[in-house]
């Protein structure tokens, strides 16, 4: 079922998990808001599986991701992409990054990093040691350079976001040693080649969206829109997820999820909702789907 609203031509939204285990609550926030939103928009919805990292994936986590969507009412409008089969193009940009110097080598160990960064609001800030010398890219981390021209944009959520990137975060690291890339690079790369006109996504990662933003800039390509919306936290304030034991969606619990995970992004499904077919729950919140009525908060406390 379509739902069509003028604000985008031809919209293409996606939800991007990582197979790292099970999907979770805070997981079923996310996928719930970008999908509606695709979906209202009259758009198409995508699934991206994020597996560029071996070290970090559950066996069984893709299949067991994609039935639960599947159980849950989800639908997506092609094949999922896998990640890790773009790992030529992610390559293939930083080389050609590295032969525009705009990204070069780096030997920093990690003690050299802990005694020579300062830390910054995005985390460490690269104190640009391996900027000037010309390492050979072998077996070392690549970094963008960066500059302190302002990255701004506006986020459908949380507003106008600006950010100097040199001073705030440094160069920053777009493959690893181990041949893989960073999880900045292939998210903006993955981003811009598959054509989404927004990202919904958790605001956990708003902090890296300048990041991502410049990466287009670099490549002469015009990024998403974004929109993140809060994260569900459990008791201690921790983001649920895989890491923290956040406990796997049951088929026989779609209804309620579904009903408190619109709950929670500000929406106000009626009681009634809770004792009728998934059906009915997803025919209303395609109608009512209301992205104002989201709560600008960047954590919501999990508390059913
Ligand atoms: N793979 C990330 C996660 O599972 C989401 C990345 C994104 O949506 O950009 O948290």
């Amino acid at each position: 079922m379509r739902y069509r609203n003028a604000q985008f031509n031809c919209y293409q939204g996606r939800f991007a998990p990582s197979p790292t285990g099970p999907l979770h609550y805070g997981s079923l926030v996310t996928a719930l808001a970008s999908y509606l939103q695709a979906r209202v928009n009259g758009g198409q919805w995508l699934l991206r599986i994020e597996d560029i990292d071996p070290e970090r994936q559950a066996k069984g986590a893709t299949f067991d991701i994609l039935k639960t969507l599947h159980d849950y009412g989800f639908e997506w409008d092609k094949p999922p992409i896998f990640q890790s089969r773009q790992h030529h193009l992610h390559k293939h940009i930083v080389d050609q990054l590295i032969q525009r110097n705009l990204a070069y080598a780096c030997a920093c160990s990690r003690k050299d990093l802990a005694t020579r960064s300062t830390t910054g609001s995005m985390g460490t800030i690269y104190p640009g040691t391996c900027s000037k010398k010309h390492i050979n890219k072998e077996n070392h981390t690549v970094r963008v350079r960066t500059n302190n021209t302002p990255i701004t944009f506006i986020d459908r959520l949380y507003g106008l976001q600006s950010c100097h990137l040199q001073d705030e975060s440094g160069d920053y690291v777009i493959y690893r040693a181990d041949d893989l890339p960073s999880y900045i690079l292939a998210v903006s790369i993955d981003d811009l080649f598959e054509n989404y006109t927004e990202v919904v996504r958790g605001a956990d990662l708003l902090a890296i969206t300048p990041r991502q933003i410049y990466l287009s800039l670099l490549l002469k390509k015009k990024p998403p829109h974004f929109f993140h919306v809060p994260i569900i936290t459990d008791d201690s304030g921790n983001k649920l997820s895989k890491q923290t034991y956040a406990p796997p969606l049951l088929k026989h619990h779609a209804r309620q999820n579904l009903y408190f995970a619109l709950q929670d992004l500000g929406q106000e499904p009626p009681r009634y909702l809770l004792s009728s077919p998934l059906a009915s729950l997803w025919e209303w919140a395609f109608k009512h789907w209301n992205t104002t009525l989201i709560p600008p908060l960047s954590k919501i406390s999990f508390n059913h």
